[in-house]
């Protein structure tokens, strides 16, 4: 070593370069540190061999789209193919459908999970395409077909790495996204409750959405708030029923009900912060039952999304407070069943500063798209109040192609490339956080 050597040397243990010093630490704070370039190569080039199974998977599901909790068929095929895949436990019936596996690594490290979901919707299929849903007022609308074929993907790209991968991935398939039928449990809280997240424990939960309105090739990505919470109501409003002719002998329901639902609008613009996102919706309004008959009683049934927990905690207050000023004013009454059902769907900040790199070292910085959140809801929010998750869009859209229908629409449809650069995403981002969390556990 020359003295000169030795010299900026002992500057730089000293802290005297202020440069080299305060790089050190940055490079500390930054995580992960980047992979190799030759693993996420050889995904690259693995994930673009997988296209035809992938398209071939997401077919498949698509031809024979199912409703929520009645996934049969569909977790059937899922379980199959994990076991043809060496993964090591394949539970099947958690949360009635779900399917729950795991996929050890050869070398030690901590758990993570990847969640897809398994429903279709009541919708009829619109398209006139070889792979167009098979039963009848049935479709997979919301693209979860594209969900688990992307996600077999990911457990076949994983499965053959076994060797180098540090750690276990979790992989759930979940039934019910959509919400049970009536009377019925399901979904994440239901498999949540059977298990899905114990024996092993994740660390830290993945999923990802269909997004349309991004191009394929691109994802969105929050840091905080990425989808709202997503509450209903059912509020009943009573009057006293009497002729139409001689309205001042009783009390009409329906003009009481009417103010309701316009004074609630106020919720929104008057006792609630602008800033603070807040939808409140009327879908059903049912009373009365007879053309000269003033109605007695009025239903309203709706539903409530915020962004934020503190809104989302005043909202019922501040609905009966304004349904008890407008019903008294009339001498009415009115009841109110006020259900939580979805809570936010919060990506964690620090999951996500340290998922971004891999995401963008994938796809391109400017692929990395930061949306505005959306005020639709997903149950992936359970998980998330159980470990920590990252919920991200995958552009499927396609406007050169037409691809451009939203999801929950009788026209909706994928581009296809969208599977392979879901499953290549998806895959590195699982690998960077076991190795990240190899040696910290
Ligand atoms: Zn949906
Ligand atoms: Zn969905």
């Amino acid at each position: 070593m020359q003295p000169r050597c030795r010299l900026v040397l002992a500057m730089i243990l000293l802290g005297a370069v202020p440069g080299f010093a305060h790089q050190k630490v940055a490079s500390r704070k930054q995580a992960p540190p980047a992979a190799p370039p030759s693993r996420q190569e050889e995904i690259a080039q693995a994930a673009e061999a997988l296209r035809p199974q992938l398209i071939e998977w997401r077919r498949d599901f698509h031809q024979h789209p199912e409703l929520s909790n009645r996934e049969e068929r569909t977790s059937r095929l899922v379980a199959e193919r994990l076991r043809a895949m060496g993964l090591d436990e394949v539970r099947t019936g958690v949360g009635k459908h779900g399917v729950v596996a795991l996929l050890k690594g050869a070398k030690p490290g901590v758990v993570v999970a990847v969640r897809a979901d398994m429903d279709a919707l009541p919708i009829e299929e619109r398209l006139d395409v070889p792979y167009k849903s098979q039963n009848p007022g049935v479709k997979h609308a919301c693209g979860h077909d594209a969900h688990m074929a992307i996600q077999l993907g990911v457990a076949e790209l994983l499965s053959r790495r076994r060797e180098q991968i540090s750690g276990s991935v979790k992989f759930i398939y979940q039934p019910a996204e959509e919400g049970a039928p009536a009377g019925e449990e399901g979904g994440a809280a239901l498999m949540i409750q059977e298990g899905a997240l114990e024996n092993p424990r994740p660390q830290a939960i993945f999923g990802l959405h269909v997004m349309p309105t991004l191009a394929v090739g691109q994802i969105g990505v929050n840091s905080g708030p990425a989808m709202a919470s997503s509450d209903s109501f059912v509020i009943t409003v009573r009057g006293k029923k009497v002729h139409g002719a001689y309205p001042h002998q009783g009390i009409d329901a329906v003009v009481v009900a009417a103010e309701c639902v316009t004074a609630q609008q106020t919720i929104r613009s008057r006792r609630v912060n602008a800033v603070d996102p807040l939808v409140l919706s009327v879908g059903i309004i049912q009373g009365g039952n007879r053309f000269n008959i003033l109605a007695d009683e009025v239903r309203l049934e709706g539903t409530v999304r915020t962004l934020s927990e503190d809104v989302r905690r005043r909202v019922p207050e501040l609905m009966r407070q304004t349904l008890a000023g407008v019903t008294s004013a009339y001498g009415a009454t009115f009841a109110m069943d006020y259900r939580e059902r979805s809570a936010i769907t919060y990506n964690d900040p620090q999951l996500v500063e340290e998922t971004l790199p891999g995401m963008r070292r994938v796809l391109g910085e400017s692929n990395v798209i930061f949306p505005p959140p959306q005020m639709g809801s997903e149950d992936f929010s359970y998980y998330q109040k159980v470990v920590p998750g990252v919920f991200y869009f995958l552009g499927v859209g396609n406007k050169a192609r037409g691809l451009t229908a939203m999801i929950h629409t009788p026209e909706f449809d994928i581009d296809e490339d969208s599977l392979v650069v879901g499953a290549k995403v998806m895959a590195n981002a699982l690998l960077d956080y076991l190795d990240h969390h190899a040696d910290v556990k």
